[in-house]
């Protein structure tokens, strides 16, 4: 099956969640099926590798929740260690911290000040793009550390958010655009 059946296959469309007006991306069917969860986890590391298949990065970030589910196993399949990105308090040792804000409120990001080396190559991945706060406040966190973030990948982009406004500068991989 192509890429774009299987996400247009698994991927469920949610009216009004988590509040009404509000349409969410819900990915557990994806998850659930191997072939599908195989097929999509190798298309998002595909941006860490050159023509010829070999890796360019040093690590995969995911952020919580989703992009943990994502991320880690497209660490282990290109052979390099994954870092995750927490929502504020939740890791124990010393970190960095980005706050950005969303349509209510503001949210805080954290990572962990030798989660990545100084020169290290991030291939950022998560599940949905909507407004790209995330993966902007994601992209500060990796180089408040020293490291650089050579694509932000990710499974479906809002594009109708205009995320990648948020993003200059870094590419983004997206699977399905809607
Ligand atoms: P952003 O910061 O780009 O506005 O929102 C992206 C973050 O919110 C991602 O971490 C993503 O997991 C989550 N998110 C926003 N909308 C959706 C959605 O419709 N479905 C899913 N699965 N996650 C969403």
């Amino acid at each position: 099956r192509s890429l774009e059946e299987t996400l247009e296959r698994l991927v469920a469309d949610v009216p009004d969640f988590p509040e009404p007006g509000v349409g969410f991306k819900d990915i557990t069917p994806l998850l659930a099926d191997h072939a599908g969860f195989t097929q999509v986890v190798e298309a998002l590391a595909a941006p860490a590798r050159d023509t010829e298949g070999a890796v360019t990065v040093t690590k995969v970030l995911g952020m919580e929740s989703r992009g943990f589910i994502l991320g880690a196993p497209a660490a282990m399949q290109l052979g390099v260690g994954f870092v995750p990105v927490r929502k504020a308090g939740k890791l124990p040792r010393e970190t960095h911290a980005v706050s950005y804000s969303l349509e209510y409120g503001e949210a805080t990001l954290e990572i962990h000040t030798d989660a990545i080396a100084p020169g290290e190559r991030v291939l950022v991945i998560d599940d949905v793009l909507a407004t790209g706060g995330t993966a902007a406040a994601t992209i500060e966190l990796v180089e408040r550390c020293g490291g650089v973030v050579v694509g932000v990948s990710v499974l479906l982009e809002l594009g109708f958010l205009d995320p990648r406004s948020k993003l200059p500068g870094t590419p983004v991989h997206s699977l399905l655009v809607s």
